[in-house]
């Protein structure tokens, strides 16, 4: 298996009749880089700052968040390198941040929301990765957005970086592009209006399925409710795949589902541009498209989105997946 694993890193992803989908990496630091390499990872899908938030007592400064962005975007070696901005709150609490607690903190200050009332976060961050496009290609992705207000505000808070940057005689990149996690229900219902005020789409499955269906992502009691085979969530990414496409911004998946073998034929047939995993999923999503034809896989995505039942929709990928 490993042999095999690393002579698929060498090849790409691209479907038996000349569909390509970039598979790129899910990373928490820098230290992630080699193993995503090995993979065969083309650059990082969702870099997720907010572990270089965690286990200390103070916000890592301005500095410390370029060295870290620098040396991930440098790995990338020309592919792109999405950094998402600080993903607190939710699941991952901060003691110095003072969040005061909360009933729901799934459903409370977390993410995009924290950033947009703590410049004293956001713009150190923003800068930092600005800087850090010097250096590779990389781009700013907002977390939990439900609004195209929440885009305006960022990409004001990015020129006022940009221009703090100018003023302070730092090498910045000028053209950073601005995307966004489709994680809420509520973006991925107006996805069309968000997809005019930015610059790509990366759909985060993880949440998108809990606050779809209700169901507590962390919650063993619920687990057997929690699926991304659930006919609202893929009628939901579908309407995301397009809406995306309809205004022409790349789209983008970095939630679990993109990381699932059984799921990519659905995936592809929805026309993902790039799916982001964790680097070890990244041979056996590659191997599936690789197998399939375009046409095949979107007769399956028929067949799937007529389906009413989550367990019936995984039955059928399924049986695709090990034909006897
Ligand atoms: C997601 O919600 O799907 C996602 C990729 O982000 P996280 O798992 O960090 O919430
Ligand atoms: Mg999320």
């Amino acid at each position: 298996r490993k042999r095999q694993d690393s002579a698929m890193a060498a090849l790409t992803a691209v479907t038996a009749d000349g569909r390509k989908v970039q598979l790129a990496a899910n990373v928490g630091s820098p230290a992630d880089m080699p193993a995503a390499l090995a993979q065969g990872a083309e650059g990082v899908g969702l870099f997720r700052s907010e572990f270089l938030f965690m286990g200390r007592d103070v916000p890592p400064t301005e500095e410390e968040q370029f060295a870290a962005y620098k040396e991930v975007a440098e790995q990338c070696g020309g592919q792109l390198c999405v950094i998402r901005t600080m993903d607190i709150g939710g699941d991952k609490p901060l003691h110095y941040l003072n969040i005061s607690k909360e009933e729901n903190p799934f459903l409370g200050w977390r993410a995009i929301r924290i950033s947009l009332e703590r410049p004293d976060l956001f713009m150190p961050q923003l800068k930092a990765i600005l800087r850090a496009g010097v250096y590779g290609k990389v781009a700013i992705m907002l977390p939990m957005v439900i609004s195209a207000a929440e885009i305006r505000s960022a990409r004001q808070w990015v020129q006022k970086a940009a221009g703090e940057l100018a003023q302070e005689g730092k090498r910045f990149a000028a053209a950073v592009p601005l995307g966004i996690m489709v994680e809420t229900p509520a973006a991925a219902v107006i996805a069309r209006d968000l997809a005019s005020e930015c610059d790509f789409f990366s759909i985060g499955t993880n949440d998108l399925v809990q606050y779809t269906l209700a169901v507590d992502r962390g919650n063993q009691a619920v687990g057997a409710l929690y699926s991304h085979f659930h006919p609202a969530v893929l009628r939901l990414i579908a309407g995301v795949a397009k809406a995306g496409h309809d205004q022409g911004i790349w789209v983008g998946m970095c939630g679990e589902m993109a990381g699932d073998p059984l799921a990519a034929p659905l995936l592809t047939a929805m026309g993902f541009d790039e799916l982001s995993m964790s680097a070890p999923s990244i041979p056996r999503v590659k191997e599936v498209i690789r197998k399939i034809r375009l046409e095949e896989s979107r007769e399956l995505l028929d067949k799937a989105l007529a389906l009413t039942d989550a367990g019936d929709v995984r039955a059928l990928m399924q049986e695709f997946n090990s034909p006897v």
